[in-house]
């Protein structure tokens, strides 16, 4: 429920609407209940039961009040046009009725679509924001149905409690104190009934609770499927595994099949449960309101508007009930907003964080150990290295041995487990993150790319950047060439995570991007095989110009950049087992030349 509560805690910041929506449920409340004694004198002249009444009644008895009023009217006007009159503030009263049921409705729209708007767009921006680490345990398919399902669902669920919470009580306290005021016995009897059969509608609810969660959390891990096969078409197909993929999907289709199957029969009985109740609420109310009408303790007409006073209760008192059905499947998905909103998120700048921007000597891990969340070893042990302003590092280690790991430390994408890395002397931890995360460009060894334009991909979207400085960029990464062939250059839209290129090509958009930025380090995962000779000399090519002058730390997976780096590191299992230049690890005749013996270099 303290999800429910923050949730309403949301409406603040929509005052305006809210009050004015609430001002209108509580006029159309008002309307709802004024319009059931309008109903007496209407059967009071059907049924020709007006006498001539000389004065004022004298009690407070509501019957009495109409006949006198409306048997001075007969009168004066004469019975047809008294009923005409009837009739008219029926229709006044109800047109007003349902005005203020639409401008209720009319003002909870902004408030219903700014809260989803507002959860939308933290949502989006703690993904953008949350640290890496957070999405080693998370399926990106769930992560993208909170976005959309779990935010739908409380906009369906959520809100609508909102609106009957403020609408309802007001009409369901209105009508039964018009019941009271009519019959008190009546009004007893009929509690009566209804609290038993509310018992029983309950004992529905309850049950439909249990299974709708599991609903959500199915359709979550379905949606988190297809967005995985979607993403690995290639290789399902490369690999003959559709009947395998379908075969598992198929599994999570079934079991959410079933739940749902389960949750809708279960909802559909609600409907035809609560009308067969309903119905034999008011058969026995009709029995004793007329044994009431026959032994004259009640009028007919108050006893018809008696009984549509009850109606009026009984809807409210519905979509309470499935109000309550549907808070109890909201909840489930603010619960599941709400975890992901509160996670908190360690990597952060510290309010007093320095400003660094450029490297003026060096980079420093002293006695760095990391590991990953629930990895009970480490995948950096007590490393220790510097890196002199201009130099350039290579990593070389068989897979797993800690090289991403090591790179991925520097723009604190994670935070060291002990030890410490230092720029020029300062910890990274108290540089401000944006500055820190300035001082690199990354070239990954997949290249990443957006849905969009070339220039924009070169330039990220930053406005700073001149068309000129994105074509020099381009030129110096061998980019220009296969751009300026393109049909609309710089304009081209390069399709989803840039299809429509060539791997090299791919590669090249992204060390331009990489040296428009003009990073002082440049952090690079090379490349292996996946490039054919010609694209791979231009890329290498392209690379070897961004490395000139700037300090570099390479993942290298070619002999040509090992032979060239200042310092290689050698790592296993998270250790530096061996340092220096090529010519002094060969000579050694340690891990580092079994290491390049073993791989084939090209
Ligand atoms: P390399 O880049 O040399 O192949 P990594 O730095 O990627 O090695 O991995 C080092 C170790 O950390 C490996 O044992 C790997 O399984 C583990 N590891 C890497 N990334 C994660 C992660 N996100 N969550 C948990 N363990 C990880």
């Amino acid at each position: 429920m303290k999800g429910f509560w923050r949730l309403l805690s949301r409406i603040k910041d929509y005052k305006r609407s809210f009050i004015l929506s609430i001002a209108s449920n509580i006029l159309l409340s008002i309307f709802t209940v004024i319009s059931i004694p309008l109903l007496i004198p209407f059967f009071q002249i059907l049924f020709d039961r007006t006498q001539t009444i000389p004065q004022r009644p004298s009690g407070n008895d509501i019957n009495e009040w109409i006949k006198y009023y409306i048997s001075d009217a007969i009168a004066v006007y004469g019975k047809e046009t008294t009923l005409l009159w009837v009739c008219a503030s029926l229709i006044l009263v109800f047109f007003l009725k349902n005005l203020f049921r639409y401008s209720a409705l009319y003002f909870m729209a902004p408030l219903r679509n700014g809260i989803i708007y507002d959860l939308r767009k933290q949502l989006y921006n703690k993904y953008l924001d949350l640290p890496l680490s957070f999405y080693s345990n998370e399926r990106k398919g769930s992560l993208l149905s909170s976005m959309t399902l779990d935010v739908q669902e409380v906009e369906w669920s959520v809100l609508n409690v909102i609106e009957v919470i403020f609408k309802s009580p007001i009409i369901m306290l209105g009508s039964i104190f018009f019941m009271f005021y009519i019959s008190p016995a009546l009004t007893f009897f009929v509690f009566i009934l209804v609290v038993f059969a509310g018992f029983i509608i309950g004992k529905i609810v309850t049950s439909l609770r249990e299974n709708s969660s599991n609903v959500q959390d199915l359709i979550g891990n379905l949606t988190a499927h297809v967005e995985e096969t979607l993403g690995s078409l290639r290789i399902i197909k490369g690999f003959n595994a559709e009947q395998y993929q379908a075969s598992k999907f198929e599994k999570e289709n079934e079991s959410f099949r079933k739940s749902l199957t389960k949750v809708v029969t279960r909802r559909d009985m609600a409907a035809p449960v609560s009308e067969f109740l309903g119905v034999t609420v008011v058969t026995i109310l009709m029995w004793y309101g007329s044994n009431l009408v026959f032994q004259n303790t009640l009028a007919p007409e108050t006893f018809f508007a008696f009984v549509f006073a009850f109606y009026q209760v009984i809807e409210p008192a519905k979509s309470f009930s499935s109000a309550y059905f549907n808070i109890q499947k909201g909840l489930a998905s603010i619960d599941r907003i709400d975890r992901i909103l509160d996670t908190p998120n360690d990597i952060i700048s510290k309010p007093n964080a320095i400003s660094k921007t450029s490297l003026e000597k060096e980079i420093r891990f002293e006695h760095v150990s990391f590991s990953y969340k629930d990895n009970d070893y480490s995948a950096l042990s007590d490393v220790s290295i510097t890196i002199q302003k201009g130099q350039v590092i290579a990593l070389v280690g068989s897979s797993g041995a800690g090289k991403s790991t090591f790179v991925d430390l520097l723009p604190r994408f994670y935070d060291v487990t002990s030890g410490t890395i230092s720029i020029d002397g300062f910890d990274v931890r108290d540089i401000a993150l944006d500055d820190l995360r300035h001082l690199f460009g990354i070239v990954t060894q997949d290249p990443i790319l957006f849905h969009d334009t070339i220039a924009n991909n070169i330039s990220f979207g930053n406005t700073k950047y001149t068309p000129d400085e994105i074509k020099n960029a381009a030129v110096i990464a061998n980019a220009h060439d296969f751009i300026s062939a393109l049909p609309e250059g710089y304009n081209t839209s390069i399709g989803d995570r840039g299809l429509k290129l060539s791997g090299g090509q791919r590669q090249r958009l992204t060390i331009a991007r990489a040296i428009l930025r003009n990073p002082p380090v440049l952090i690079l995962d090379e490349a292996t095989s996946a490039l054919d000779s010609e694209s791979e000399r231009l890329v290498q090519d392209a690379l070897h110009k961004v490395m000139e002058s700037r300090t570099s730390v390479v993942v290298a997976h070619r002999l040509s950049t090992i032979q060239q780096a200042d310092v290689i590191l050698v790592l296993e299992n998270g250790r530096i087992v061996e340092q220096g230049t090529h010519t002094e690890l060969t000579a050694k005749n340690g891990p580092y030349k079994r290491f390049v013996e073993m791989q084939s270099f090209a």
